[in-house]
């Protein structure tokens, strides 16, 4: 249990599509889920992103635009910000 990854919200952001897609190591989705109980701005941002991927894969299987990324982390810098 020592090897324990201190995950910050830039990792959450990087590591959120890969959580989304169910293909994270054990050891990581672990953190991840930390991080989200633990920070509201990241689970907004992890709901919003979940609730897009599940509307974009029911329509075509598409990967996430950059774009919708893209506006989703803007969104999460202005959060950032108003805190
Ligand atoms: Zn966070």
């Amino acid at each position: 249990m020592g090897a324990k990854r201190k995950i910050t919200c830039q990792n959450f952001l990087e590591e959120m599509s890969d959580y989304i897609d169910g293909s994270l190591e054990e050891q990581v989705r672990v953190s991840i889920e930390a991080h989200l109980a633990k920070c509201p701005n990241c689970w907004v941002v992890f709901d919003e992103t979940r609730k897009t991927v599940e509307i974009f894969q029911s329509m075509e299987c598409k990967p996430l635009p950059e774009e919708v990324k893209d506006r989703l982390l803007a969104a999460l810098e202005q959060n950032w910000k108003k805190a």
